[in-house]
């Protein structure tokens, strides 16, 4: 998505540690009719994929998923961080470790908001080493609901995550993936 590239280069700033930061549009101002742009992308790529649910984790993947969901007419579930290790039958779980806090966390989903009846679309800001969308996957299978692919905004093509995942036959889309962001100077994949 050639206006997202554009955003990135000239809103991120490239922080120490391979960490992008859009604050300004994404991950903590969010530019709402661009945000509504991006739902609009995805959606067009799985329009044939008879998707009945929107799957992300919180906080930072929400509003891409709700864009997202508002294209697609579909309800978005979000999986919740746990505070606590306390995790009760009426929920999936998965642990998940943070690309950017480093830190494992458990994330949860009531077992009411998915099903085996689901075809279910991961979506989520960042994709980074794959971790967050290896968790959802996890609790999709859990559910017995079908994955039929994730979409993520930015991908950071240099972690391997969504390489890897693609090499498994697992649909992954993104509508930007940084090649490279070396002494901050952003390439994208061609
Ligand atoms: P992964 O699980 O694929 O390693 O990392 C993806 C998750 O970590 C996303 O949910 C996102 O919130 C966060 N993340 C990973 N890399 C970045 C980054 O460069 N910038 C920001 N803002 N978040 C990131």
């Amino acid at each position: 998505m050639v206006e997202l590239e554009k955003k990135i280069v000239s809103e991120g700033e490239v922080l120490p540690g391979n960490v992008l930061k859009v604050g300004s549009f994404l991950n903590q101002m969010i530019d709402v009719d661009f945000v509504m742009k991006m739902g609009k992308e995805i959606a067009d790529l799985f329009s044939a994929d008879g998707v009945t649910k929107i799957l992300t984790v919180e906080s930072s993947g929400i509003a891409v998923a709700f864009s997202a969901g508002a294209s697609m007419h579909v309800p978005v579930v979000f999986a919740k961080k746990n505070k606590t290790s306390n995790i009760n039958s009426s929920c999936y779980s998965s642990v998940v470790h943070s690309f950017t806090h480093g830190n494992d966390s458990v994330i949860i989903v009531s077992k009411d908001y998915l099903s085996s009846d689901d075809r279910v679309l991961l979506v989520d800001d960042f994709l980074a080493n794959g971790n967050a969308l290896r968790g959802l996957l996890d609790i999709c299978g859990q559910a017995g609901a079908y994955a039929v692919g994730a979409a993520c905004a930015i991908e950071k093509g240099f972690q391997k995550g969504g390489d890897s995942l693609r090499a498994e036959g697992f649909r992954v889309e993104s509508l930007a993936i940084i090649e490279s962001m070396d002494d901050g100077r952003i390439v994208f994949r061609r």
